[in-house]
């Protein structure tokens, strides 16, 4: 019998979520396979199951902040043991090969694969985090530091990760200004990591947060701030 994963799928627009089972893609030489034990809520899931992006394949999984233990590997899987704590983000393929996971750029791969949303090929659904199991290319998992929590690892791997690597690009240190606008899901972690990489940071926000910027009169910002 075919082997199953458990999950919760949108089964149409209404996005309401379902029990949901689906057989997953074959478990190929580089890819490891995990046991989510957690997995975060993003924006793009919720635009995502009621097709706010683009019309969605349903049923869909979503669920792109995941984090749980490797229970299966490949065989040519070297950096990764059965057990180890990993996270996986919106991506579960890149080549490896191309132009642009040479330079860096896995993430334009033209042959990429999201987590969610999208297809291993015409026989096999990629399928998020809101389920038991799931399957990736050992490039797109990652280690989980002991220092962080399971629960807390979740949102660096997209809001955390969306917000990280362009300060990290701009060089971001002490004695450069940094304003982050929108103080939302990225936004607060984006505060986070630009005051200890020592920048001063000015929030830029709205009252009710509702990224509307008509009302920009009612811009409230914060100064000098210092999170610990
Ligand atoms: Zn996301
Ligand atoms: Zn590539």
């Amino acid at each position: 019998m075919a082997e199953e994963f458990h999950g919760y799928a949108a089964f149409d627009k209404e996005g309401i979520l379902k029990p949901y089972s689906y057989t997953p893609k074959p478990l190929d030489d580089e890819d490891i396979e995990v046991e989510i034990t957690h997995c975060g809520i993003c924006g793009t899931d919720l635009h995502t199951i009621k097709s706010g992006w683009a019309p969605a394949m349903y049923p869909v999984i979503v669920g792109h902040e995941i984090v749980g233990k490797v229970s299966k590997k490949g065989s040519k899987v070297n950096d990764f043991n059965i057990g180890d704590r990993v996270g996986i983000g919106f991506q579960v393929y890149s080549c490896g090969k191309c132009d642009e996971c040479i330079a860096g750029y896995n993430q334009l791969c033209p042959t990429r694969v999201f987590t969610i949303n999208d297809k291993w090929n015409n026989q096999y659904q990629a399928h998020g985090g809101y389920a038991d199991k799931i399957r990736a290319h050992s490039n797109s998992v990652f280690h989980i530091p002991k220092e962080i929590s399971s629960a807390e690892a979740c949102p660096l791997l997209c809001a955390g990760l969306t917000t990280f690597v362009p300060l990290k690009r701009h060089k971001v240190g002490p004695g450069m200004k940094v304003g982050i606008l929108g103080i939302g899901g990225l936004g607060h972690l984006a505060i986070q990591w630009a005051a200890k990489m020592g920048a001063e940071v000015t929030a830029i926000s709205q009252r009710y947060n509702t990224c509307n910027l008509k009302i920009c009169s009612e811009l409230i910002i914060f100064s000098n701030l210092t999170y610990y």
